[in-house]
């Protein structure tokens, strides 16, 4: 079958040849129907630290936000069968560690991220993953949308971590697809003003579409005076930082209220320095992170979401493409001109 990924360590993306993948006694295999690039993906295509980090060997197929239906199942596969269309889990958590066994399955001490720490990913026809993984979805679900539960869980996995009040001042630094999402999530939280800041006018215009009171492109504006004077001196009540950026990471710490909350999400590629005895301390701010999805309190959530159409996911989906055309839509993403970009194999 045609794949999506790597044959060789360095920079780039291949379209190659690859057998279907066997399937395990507790594995489903899933003919995949829609699946999203992430900018995890990324990280392969410019063959970076975290690329290292992560390699499970060549060839290699890339891709883990997905969806499709499953074809085959298992010998031991016991709530899935063939026919149903499932969405994918990323964490593939080892069920018998004390994370696992006490609600926190998706910090598993003994954690593999599908299509990150696998060899197969969902950038080809045909998948493979643990049954756990993969996650039923309804058929009021589309395709296209059942590829963006995954990303979008995280950015509810943050709302929720988050606990917006009413009339709660909202921050969401960082425009890709998680912080978009984000964003309608806080304005059906309850937030009285939602802001976005970004670097890009591609996503910032993205945002706007998608209803935020204000957004800050931040290589032209201050984010932290602009914050303030937004909101009388007082600062956001929430901030969820998105971007990943260090810069980005202080900031948030600055343009929160006094007592106020502060979640950060996007990863960044090196430490950051911050002052927590001002920055933090004397402000009695509650800052926590978050990762990936509660599994499955937020598919749960999510599926109920947009089942019921309370938010629209494919308002950050903006291009599709066939396999070959995966150089294209790399480039595309890389340089910030895209919200969510979909394959459809
Ligand atoms: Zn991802
Ligand atoms: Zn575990």
């Amino acid at each position: 079958m045609k794949a999506i990924g790597k044959t060789k360590k360095g920079p780039g993306i291949e379209v190659f040849d690859i057998a279907e993948p066997e399937v395990g006694p507790e594995d489903v295999l899933v003919r995949v129907r829609a699946s999203a690039i992430c900018g995890t993906d990324l990280h392969y295509y410019h063959w970076d630290g975290y690329a290292e980090r992560h390699n499970p060997g060549f060839p290699r197929v890339l891709g883990h936000e997905f969806s499709g239906d499953v074809v085959k199942v298992g010998d031991n596969v016991k709530t899935l069968k063939v026919g149903d269309r499932i969405a994918g889990e990323t964490h593939i958590p080892c069920k018998v560690c004390y994370l696992c066994n006490t609600g926190r399955m998706h910090i598993c001490k003994n954690m593999k991220i599908f299509g990150v720490d696998t060899l197969y990913g969902s950038f080809a026809p045909y998948t493979v993953l643990p049954e756990i993984t993969a996650v039923k979805i309804p058929d009021s679900i589309t395709y296209e949308e059942g590829a963006l539960l995954e990303p979008f869980g995280v950015a509810l996995h943050a709302i929720c971590e988050a606990n917006i009040g009413p009339g709660d001042v909202v921050v969401i630094t960082g425009c890709g697809p998680i912080g978009l999402f984000a964003q309608q999530l806080a304005k059906i939280s309850g937030a009285s003003m939602v802001i976005s800041t970004d670097t890009k006018e591609y996503r910032l215009n993205l945002s706007k579409r998608i209803g935020v009171d204000e957004t800050i492109n931040v290589l032209n504006v201050d984010p932290v005076s602009r914050v303030r004077e937004l909101t009388d001196g007082k600062g956001a009540d929430v901030v969820i930082e998105l971007s990943g950026a260090n810069v980005a990471v202080k900031q948030a710490l600055d343009m929160a209220a006094l007592n106020g909350k502060v979640v950060f999400v996007g990863t960044t590629q090196k430490p950051t320095e911050i002052d927590t005895t001002n920055q933090i301390l004397y402000k009695e701010l509650k800052v926590s992170g978050i990762t990936g999805r509660i599994m499955f309190d937020t598919w749960y959530r999510s599926i109920k979401l947009v089942q019921n159409k309370i938010v629209d996911l494919t308002q950050v989906m903006t291009h599709k493409f066939a396999l070959d055309d995966a150089p294209k839509a790399f480039e595309l993403l890389d340089k910030g001109e895209a919200g969510k970009v979909l394959f459809i194999p």
